[in-house]
């Protein structure tokens, strides 16, 4: 059974910085037990101390972090006995240690250091950002139309390649790749922890020898990024796209844990999607396409925007999330507006 985040939002108003980075309140924690306790017992008392020390998700961070400590990644997937069995007191320790980690606020998926991505399970260390949800989601997209469109848009060597931006851990490009054995891809980002990670988490998954990942970043290191990463048919991101008055309200968790790079996407959240789309005719081959993930308020600003400022790249839909919100654009590159009649049968 995979392991699912409900923590990404960010509508609770998060204190700034008070504990630090990667702080650890260990006074908060309660006393270790007298004796040996079972399982069971653990959950329900770290539980019942996260309730208490309002630290969201106390039922599913208890147990996210036990289960994995006893081996599997949820309670449901552990034998019976295994939850009613006395621990061991090295067993308690760690108990303590890692539920103490998320007292401080520090999402689940760094205590653990790791996290279920689709079929996936993917190392993860602070501050990369965690994948989400919505992102699981991007990554069906993109997999849905490269399967139904597999004759179009392919390089010199009759193969699909795509570049990913901002790669954080790698899930989306390790994912397709993972998905699609012919797929080749590029991932870039501007962290080098990211970098690090995506590397870490490529060679664990033996996926090295499809993917070419770089440190880049997208506006600074533009010239080099167009010379090291084109052409691809398929251009995907979930690039950092929150509006930067929207930060202050993040929850603690993402706040002070997570890259805000990853995240802040500047004024108007389109900072960084501006210059993909900027980008995007130089990198794509004809008939190629862009995805991207982005603030539901987007779609409606990207439209307008593309049109006046990038030429050979048109607007072809909004996708909805499963919560119904408008969460993903597709683009396409079409030279000239008779390629773009060509394309939708419109000439012969
Ligand atoms: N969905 C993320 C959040 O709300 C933001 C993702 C992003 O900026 N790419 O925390």
């Amino acid at each position: 059974m995979w392991r699912r985040s409900v923590s990404a939002g960010h509508t609770c108003f998060g204190l700034k910085g008070i504990w630090g980075f990667r702080a650890v309140h260990t006074c908060d924690a309660p006393a270790l037990p007298a004796g040996r306790i079972t399982a069971l017992q653990a959950m329900d008392l770290w539980k019942r101390h996260f309730e208490e020390r309002g630290v969201t998700e106390p039922d599913q961070s208890s147990h996210y972090i036990i289960a994995h400590l006893l081996g599997a990644t949820t309670v449901e997937s552990l034998e019976q006995r295994k939850l009613t069995e006395l621990l061991s007191l090295e067993k308690i320790e760690q108990v303590w240690k890692l539920c103490t980690r998320r007292l401080s606020r520090m999402p689940v998926q760094y205590v653990i250091e790791e996290w279920d991505f689709r079929d996936l399970t993917l190392k993860m260390r602070p501050p990369v950002f965690i994948p989400r949800p919505e992102t699981e989601e991007l990554v069906e997209l993109v997999l849905t139309e490269l399967k139904m469109k597999p004759d179009t848009r392919v390089g010199a060597d009759g193969q699909h390649t795509i570049l990913e931006v901002g790669c954080g851990s790698g899930a989306i490009s390790l994912s397709l790749l993972k998905s699609l054995p012919q797929l080749k891809a590029i991932a870039l980002d501007q962290s080098q922890d990211a970098v690090n990670l995506t590397i870490e988490n490529m060679l664990r998954l033996g996926l090295q020898d499809r993917l070419q990942i770089y440190h880049l970043d997208v506006i600074k290191d533009a010239q080099t990024l167009l010379s090291l990463c084109s052409p691809v048919s398929v251009l995907v991101s979930n690039p950092p796209y929150l509006f930067s008055e929207d930060m202050a309200s993040l929850e603690p968790e993402v706040f002070r844990f997570e890259d805000h790079s990853a995240l802040d996407g500047g004024k108007d959240g389109l900072k960084v999607i501006k210059q993909i789309l900027n980008l995007a005719p130089q990198l794509l081959l004809n008939y190629g396409r862009v995805y991207l993930e982005v603030d539901p308020r987007h779609p409606q600003l990207i439209r307008p925007w593309l049109k006046a400022n990038v030429e050979e790249l048109h607007y072809v839909e909004t996708r909805h999330d499963i919560t119904g919100r408008p969460r993903f654009c597709i683009l396409q590159k079409e030279k000239s507006n008779k390629d773009r009649e060509l394309n939708l049968g419109l000439r012969n």
